[in-house]
């Protein structure tokens, strides 16, 4: 991983040259709708995560990453769950289908379930 030598901040228009960075700081780069072009502000939180210590918790990749992996993560399984949840509907839908053709009422039917052992 390349890190530029020197790092500048709030760089704009009236201020080209912008602010060094702090080395006690995050490295992020964080945008305001008041800096318009060229670099961000640094993050003002305190530094000590990530690759080499120089992200604040908020802005280490790893945790960045993870939180997104987790999100994944978690979406999969809402979308699993949906999925078995369709199943199921489809499922029942031709059970209760079949039941009708086969002119069960839904007295009979119950009282099957009922005598069947669950699990
Ligand atoms: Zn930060």
């Amino acid at each position: 991983m390349s890190v530029p030598k020197n790092r500048r901040y709030g760089c704009w228009g009236g201020n080209r040259a912008g602010l060094a960075e702090d080395k006690d700081r995050c490295v992020e780069s964080i945008w305001h709708n008041h800096s318009p072009g060229g670099y961000g502000d640094q993050c003002s939180r305190k530094r000590g995560y990530g690759p080499n210590g120089e992200f604040c918790k908020q802005h280490d990749p790893g945790a960045i990453a993870k939180k997104k992996a987790d999100c994944e993560r978690r979406w999969a399984l809402d979308r699993k769950a949906e999925d078995e949840r369709w199943e199921r509907q489809a499922y029942d839908r031709l059970a209760g289908n079949y039941c009708r053709g086969i002119g069960m009422s839904k007295e009979q039917l119950e009282a099957i379930t009922l005598d069947t052992p669950t699990a």
